[in-house]
C-alpha cells in the first residue's frame, strides 16, 4: 500500500493532538505553579518525548529514514487509525475532565482540585492511556523501523520512570484522598491494571 495514506494519516493524528493540547496548554499555563518535581530526570524524560514526537515527522517530510522502510499492509493500517482515533478521543476526554489542573511534567497549581470524576473515575492515567494507544498507532501505521516505534518506546520510558513519581507527588498533596482513589481506581486498564 502507498505510505503517503500513512504519512496524511499521521500528520491529520498530530495536528488532531496538537489542536487538543493547545487551548488546555494556554488555560493551564495561566494558572500559577505552586509545587514542581520537574528534576533534571523529568526534563531528560520531556526531552526523549519530544523525540519520540518528532521523528515520525522527520518521516513525513524526508527520505533520510528511507532505509528502514517496509511494506504498508492493510490490517495494520486499519488497526492503527482505530488506536488514533479512541487514543485521542481518551485524549481529549482527560484534557477536558483535568482543566487547568494539567501540566506538562510533575507539577501542582495553585487551588490544585483533585479530578476523581469523568474519564478519571475508573483510571488515574487516561492522558497516559492516550499516548499509549496514540503510539501505539504510530507504531502500527508507519511502515518504518525507526519511525514507527519512536514514540512508543519514549513514551514507555517516560511511563515507567515517572509514573511512581506522580503517584507519590499525588499522595504528598492530597494525602488519604488520593489514597482512597488510588485503592478505588486502576491505573491504565479499567478493572485490569
Ligand atoms: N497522569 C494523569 C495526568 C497526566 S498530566 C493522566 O494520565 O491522566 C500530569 C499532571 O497532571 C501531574 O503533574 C499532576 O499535576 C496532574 N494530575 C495527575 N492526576 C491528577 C488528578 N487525578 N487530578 C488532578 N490533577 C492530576
Amino acid at each position: 500500500m502507498n505510505p503517503w495514506i500513512a504519512k496524511v494519516i499521521v500528520l491529520a493524528a498530530t495536528l488532531t493532538m496538537i489542536a487538543i493540547r493547545a487551548p488546555h496548554g494556554r488555560r493551564s499555563r495561566n494558572v500559577k505553579v505552586a509545587k514542581s518535581r520537574k528534576t533534571s530526570l523529568e526534563t531528560g524524560l520531556l526531552v526523549l518525548a519530544w523525540i519520540g514526537f518528532f521523528i515520525p515527522l522527520i518521516w513525513i517530510a524526508s527520505p533520510v529514514l528511507s532505509f528502514a522502510e517496509y511494506r504498508l499492509g492493510l490490517g495494520p493500517l486499519v488497526a492503527g487509525v482505530m488506536c488514533f482515533v479512541i487514543g485521542l478521543w481518551v485524549f481529549y476526554r482527560s484534557h477536558a475532565d483535568l482543566g487547568t489542573n494539567w501540566s506538562i511534567t510533575l507539577e501542582m497549581r495553585e487551588q490544585h482540585r483533585l479530578i476523581t470524576q469523568g474519564i478519571y473515575r475508573r483510571i488515574r492515567h487516561p492522558m497516559y492511556l492516550a499516548l499509549v494507544l496514540y503510539s501505539v498507532g504510530h507504531a502500527l501505521v508507519i511502515p518504518n523501523w525507526v519511525a514507527g516505534p519512536s514514540n512508543l518506546v519514549a513514551f514507555t520510558i517516560l511511563f515507567t520512570l515517572r509514573v511512581h513519581a506522580e503517584e507519590q507527588m499525588m499522595t504528598d498533596v492530597f494525602g488519604d484522598e488520593y489514597t482512597t482513589y488510588a485503592a478505588r481506581t486502576k491505573r491504565l486498564v479499567p478493572g485490569v491494571w
